[in-house]
This record gives structure tokens, sequence and C-alpha cells, in this order.
């Protein structure tokens, strides 16, 4: 699904890419209709790869299609963002990568998402364990 830049500010220590979805609706996720009819737009925001040191979020607009066919609505979907995480998948790897040699406190204010969250997806990816026993604190 292409998407394009609508430009770039800077709030605090963040910095905020703004980009919109574009190009042909995706097909209905309930029964696969590709008849579609736009019902509305939202903005969502997405934890990208820090930059120089300092958080990135892309603040995405998706928009809404309700199916001609079933009648259900539904948001497309952003490429390289898996499920319902609020990051890309891209800054999960990162994450993933710097775990090993640093604290998560750390990681976690470079990124922009709380410990919680880097806890969270450590733990998911089976990471966290492994860092435990090697670093306990
Ligand atoms: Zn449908």
């Amino acid at each position: 699904m292409p998407a394009i830049a609508k430009g770039k500010t800077e709030e605090g220590d963040k910095t905020i890419l703004h980009v919109e979805m574009t190009g042909e609706p995706s097909p209905c996720p309930s029964c696969g209709f590709s008849e579609v009819v736009g019902f509305g737009k939202r903005t969502q925001s997405v934890a990208d790869i820090p930059e120089n040191g300092k958080p990135v979020v892309l603040q995405v607009i998706t928009r809404r299609f309700r199916c001609k066919n079933c009648g259900r609505s539904f948001y497309e979907s952003v490429e390289g963002v898996g499920g319902n995480r609020r990051m890309t998948d891209r800054l999960a790897d990162w994450i993933r990568n710097e775990a090993p040699s640093r604290r998560f406190t750390e990681i976690a204010a470079e990124s922009g998402l709380s410990e919680g969250t880097v806890r969270a997806l450590l733990r998911a990816s089976g990471d966290y364990e492994r860092r435990k026993r090697e670093q306990p604190n």
C-alpha cells in the first residue's frame, strides 16, 4: 500500500513524520470483495527507528472503507507495521538488536516507547528471559 510523506515537525524531543496512505483500497478482510467505498479516516501513531538518538513517530492517516458486499467497515493496514503493534517492524528489529548491549530504560527513552512496551516486545520474542539471566537488575 503506497504512502506519501506530508511533512515533518518537531514536538519536544520527538520528530513527527506525517504520512498519508494513498492508492487503491485494500479488499475487504472479511469476505475478500474488492469493491469498497471510503468511510472516513483516522490518524494512527506508530513509533519508528530513532534518528540521531531521538524518537521518531509516524503520524499515519489511514482510510476506513466499507465493503459493498458484506457491509463491514475496516481500516486499511499500514505496510511494515505488524498486527496491533504501535511500532514499525524495523523498530522492533532495532530494539532486539540494541537489547543485548543496552539498558531497557535507554532503549525506551531513545525510541520514545515506554519501558513496559520494550519489555513486552522482548518477552514476546524470547530475548527478555535470556537478558534477565545475563544481567539481572
Ligand atoms: Zn466484505
